[in-house]
């Protein structure tokens, strides 16, 4: 139905429109009952309904009717596959609709600045272009249901630790490049219905009131045309908020807000079409939403628990598989240890925390995966309350281990570990899982770890054990999606969707992660996960990419269509990928660039393709990657653009970011001329390397430089000849006096007039 906004916002009262610029209360917006203007819902999110149930309070994270779990984002984010995460936003979709929701809060695409984060278990990936393709996936199937989403927290929320506070420093392009690409594409390609403003502070600003990064960037520069809604509490200034380009404030400021912008419309601190605006953007989609509840509408709940067991097989990655240990046979003695072999770790804590319609564990999903083929023992190897470690039941799991042929232990991260609104202070895992994995293996040789945690951890046992499983948070039907991979009715296929490093202070951000006080920098600037490993050389537990197969993939084959492109054309890339093992199976085929010489820093490597095809034994398929200018480009802050510098890249095809398999060069040439006004302070070897100034300033310093005997052309390329060096550095400022007229004041003058001239 067309419905003429702004007439309709010319008859609300001033009152109205304030009001509609806060919540009713903590999830629905208020309606304006004179004027038929409904109140919508909006609920978490991301990877799975949390409606509450009536009259709970806010922070009652408990309370909510049952809803499918899907895996959270950081296991979604390793399946790599589009359509899948597309399938979960349509169930979530559904389920949303059923209850007559709205808007779903979520997903959320914040960076893996830290495995520290209490919240990684929600993100997707420390890569921007990974976590941004995995969010525009999961909006595209919420909204095809007629459900808007809420892509959150916009931006830089990497830490849990005084979040509503922290102030985070960081430059322009690391912002650009990492913090923002990582929601760019999604609401480009996607368009949620709502993106929701983070927490913190960027450059000494609330994102709530950030002008440049919800007016310039969101709404300007990314065309994105619903309404910014707070994080619950995020406003500061609410005033400013309006001016700044944030709709709405949630939860319900119970009328506090809506006074002050009356006052500030009043006293002309804020233009009544500012308002106008805002609420114009409001109600657009505050009826987009209304008109799509469906009366009677509702989900199947068996449909979406099988969907939700497929993606949990698809999502868990297989990092270490020695002898082939994996699949198991149904066969023997199997003996299965530890607590979450029963408490089963399925999802994190906070607000995204879900009431599942029904929960496999997974001691039950093994014991009928063997149909009673293989005798099952089972032994709790630690206790939940505790971390510490209990000798008799370490002494009985061991006892358990001998009379097995096989010894599957169940491990990771309690609950109390990982968690909204906090951070974790090490990469441990607890004492008792660790001691219950180390005795183990001290009597069995075949031990496989099944761990369950939502972002990385050490693994200091790791050459003790023939197998581990990361299962990260596998959601309601993980119980049978493990028994599906450790018996190879599934054949495991996800890669990882960061770096797990081998020690904590391995990571990029360790030095400065939680920040001081209020105050957090992010110095090291774009090299953020594996591109700092990369650079480092430090070789980590297991790289970004990385995850192991029951068959074999080869690749062969790659072709370029174009050897020689202006940054404008696009360039296609295709290479072969065979199945030369015995199993069917998925493969996740990524395509990194790296530019050769650049007069910039730039990583050795970054993902900006990938696809994740299926072949059965001995069967192959051609993949094909297109790639654009931003394939290419650095974010330039001189020129507050993006930028190709013109040269040559490598296009590397990887299994993982650290198993390139092959390569490909392209030219790249770009269609942008930077121009460069000079100065003064501009240096003698800075005029030398560009090349119109060379030919003018060449002439101009010939009798100088023969008095003092440097080869001009040395000036541009650097000398070990310490005059030359010197020179190359100088500021022109210095030359009048330092040749002592040879290179006089008017030399200099028409030196920059002219090629400041022809810039
Ligand atoms: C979280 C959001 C969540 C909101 C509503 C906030 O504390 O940061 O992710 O959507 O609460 O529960």
């Amino acid at each position: 139905m067309t419905r003429d906004i702004s007439n309709l916002v010319s008859q609300m009262t001033l009152e109205e429109k304030a009001g509609l610029c806060s919540g009713l209360d903590a999830w629905r917006t208020k309606p304006v009952e004179r004027l038929d203007i409904p109140s919508i819902m909006m609920t978490d999110g991301p990877h799975g309904l949390r409606k509450q149930i009536p009259n709970a309070d806010l922070f009652d994270v408990i309370n909510s009717v049952p809803a499918t779990c899907f895996p959270s984002g950081a296991g979604l984010a390793c399946s790599w596959n589009r359509n899948l995460i597309e399938k979960v936003g349509v169930a979530l979709g559904k389920e949303a609709k059923a209850e007559k929701v709205s808007i779903v809060l979520g997903p959320a695409a914040n960076i893996k600045r830290s495995p520290l984060c209490g919240r990684n278990f929600e993100y997707f990936s420390e890569d921007p272009y990974l976590s941004s393709e995995m969010a525009a996936s999961h909006i595209k199937g919420v909204q095809s249901q007629g459900v808007g989403t809420s892509l959150k927290h916009f931006a830089a929320n990497n830490q849990e630790h005084r979040r509503m506070t922290v102030d985070v420093i960081i430059d322009e392009r690391t912002l650009r490049e990492i913090y923002l690409a990582s929601f760019e594409d999604a609401v480009k390609k996607a368009k949620p219905w709502t993106v929701m403003c983070a927490y913190n502070k960027i450059n000494g600003q609330y994102c709530s009131e950030n002008e440049y990064l919800l007016n310039d960037i969101l709404k300007e520069e990314w065309g994105h045309e619903g309404f910014v809604i707070s994080d619950w509490g995020a406003v500061n200034e609410r005033v400013d908020g309006i001016k700044a380009g944030l709709e709405l404030e949630m939860p319900s400021s119970e009328g506090i807000r809506d006074k002050e912008i009356v006052d500030a419309i009043k006293s002309g601190k804020l233009k009544e079409e500012v308002l106008d605006k805002t609420v114009e953007r409001l109600l657009k989609i505050i009826f987009k939403g209304y008109e799509n509840i469906e009366e009677g509408s509702t989900f199947d709940i068996e449909e979406h628990h099988n969907l939700a067991r497929e993606v949990a097989r698809e999502s868990m990655v297989l990092l270490k598989n020695d002898d082939n240990i994996l699949p198991l046979k149904k066969e023997g003695t199997i003996a299965l240890m530890g607590a979450f072999a029963k408490h089963t770790r399925f999802q994190g804590a906070g607000s995204s925390h879900i009431t599942p319609t029904k929960l496999d564990n997974m001691f039950e999903g093994i014991v009928s995966a063997v149909e009673g083929k293989a005798q099952i023992l089972y032994t709790e190897g630690y206790s939940l309350d505790t971390d510490d470690v209990d000798e008799k039941l370490i002494e009985e799991a061991k006892e358990y281990a001998k009379r097995a042929d096989v010894a599957v232990i169940f491990a990771g991260l309690p609950d109390s570990y990982e968690s909204e609104g906090y951070d974790r202070d090490h990469i441990s895992m607890p004492e008792n899982h660790r001691r219950l994995i180390e005795a183990v293996s001290e009597v069995q040789k075949k031990v496989v770890v099944v761990l369950s945690n939502g972002s990385p951890i050490e693994m200091p046992w790791i050459n003790n054990v023939k197998g581990v499983l990361e299962t990260y948070l596998g959601g309601q039907a993980v119980g049978k999606a493990v028994a599906d991979i450790l018996f190879g009715e599934a054949n495991p296929c996800g890669k990882l969707a960061e770096t797990f490093p081998q020690k904590l202070n391995h990571n990029p951000s360790y030095l400065n992660f939680p920040g001081e006080g209020d105050r957090v920098t992010y110095s090291e600037g774009i090299f953020v996960g594996y591109r700092y490993y990369d650079e480092k050389d430090i070789e980590p537990l297991f790289p970004f990419g990385y995850g192991l197969s029951y068959t074999k993939f080869e690749y062969t084959d790659i072709s370029i269509d174009k050897k020689d492109v202006l940054d404008n054309e696009t360039v296609n890339v295709s290479v072969k990928v065979k199945n030369t093992g015995k199993m069917a199976g998925k493969e996740i085929v990524q395509l990194y660039v790296k530019d050769i010489e650049s007069s910039v820093r730039r990583p050795q490597k970054e993902l900006k393709g990938f696809e994740k095809i299926e072949l059965l034994p001995g069967e192959e398929k051609i993949v094909t990657f297109t790639l654009d200018k931003r394939a290419f480009a650095y974010y330039n802050e001189n020129i507050k653009d993006w930028y190709v510098e013109s040269g040559y890249f490598e296009i590397l095809i990887g299994k993982s970011s650290r198993e390139i398999v092959l390569k490909e060069i392209v030219k790249v040439n770009s269609t942008v001329k930077i121009v460069t006004k000079y100065n003064r302070n501009s240096t003698a070897g800075d005029i030398m390397a560009d090349s119109y100034g060379a030919s003018i300033f060449k002439p101009m310093l010939k009798e100088y430089a023969k008095k003092i005997g440097i080869d001009i052309e040395q000036v541009k390329d650097g000398s070990s000849d310490i005059v030359t060096a010197m020179i190359k550095y100088m500021p022109l400022r210095v030359l009048p006096f330092f040749s002592k007229g040879l290179f006089s004041e008017e030399m200099l003058d028409e030196l920059l007039s002219k090629i400041n001239a022809n810039s």
